[in-house]
């Protein structure tokens, strides 16, 4: 099968100025682009050149691994994503979830952050729902997929320098305390209960 670059489940403009257009135009346009064409290519003729996107992120290693897991990780964090608003927060369930496991919303928010700030170089910071049902921070580098962990993902941040740089040059910190506005809590909750 040939993948494809999904739709984005928003408009270029709508997440400014928390994403800028602009970042999307590279960070999707192009970075994400390019793993759904480098994967293609490198699939062609091989035995993953029928498999769905989650097999081949499951049972391979190396090249193919990495641009199959990273259009996974890019449509999963574009989905997690919407227009800002003011007072952003979790609801029902999981708002029930986050508050066992970290205390409160904002101390969730903190050791989030801490998470994504501190994951050395390149990498993804997710939410992800434990085998015990309770919800947990997960960090993975490079083009690191929970998908192989024994945890179903609930939301993802991208934390590669190019998912920032343009709207906030080298300040991660500043990137994380922004995103909060813009997180889709109805995507989140939808992964809880699946
Ligand atoms: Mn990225």
């Amino acid at each position: 099968m040939t993948h494809q670059l999904p739709e984005l489940p928003f408009g270029k403009e709508d997440l400014a100025p928390i994403i800028s257009a602009e970042t999307l135009d590279y960070h999707y346009g192009k970075h994400h682009q390019a793993y759904v064409n480098k994967l293609n290519e490198l699939i062609a003729g091989t035995d993953h050149a029928d498999a769905d996107l989650e097999s081949i992120i499951k049972n391979s290693e190396g090249g193919v691994f990495n641009n199959a897991a990273q259009i996974w990780n890019h449509t999963f964090y574009w989905n997690g994503l919407r227009a800002p608003v003011d007072n952003n927060a979790p609801e029902g369930d999981l708002a029930d979830a986050i508050n066992a496991a970290f205390g409160s919303f904002d101390e969730f928010k903190a050791k989030f952050n801490a998470s994504a700030i501190g994951n050395f170089g390149s990498g993804w910071t997710w939410l992800v729902k434990t085998a015990d049902g309770s919800v947990a921070i997960h960090n993975t580098s490079n083009a690191g997929c929970v998908l192989t962990e024994d945890v179903t993902p609930l939301l993802t941040v991208d934390v590669w320098e190019h998912a920032y740089y343009v709207d906030y040059r080298n300040a991660r910190p500043a990137y994380m305390d922004a995103i909060w506005s813009i997180i889709n809590w109805n995507f989140v909750s939808q992964n809880l209960s699946a």
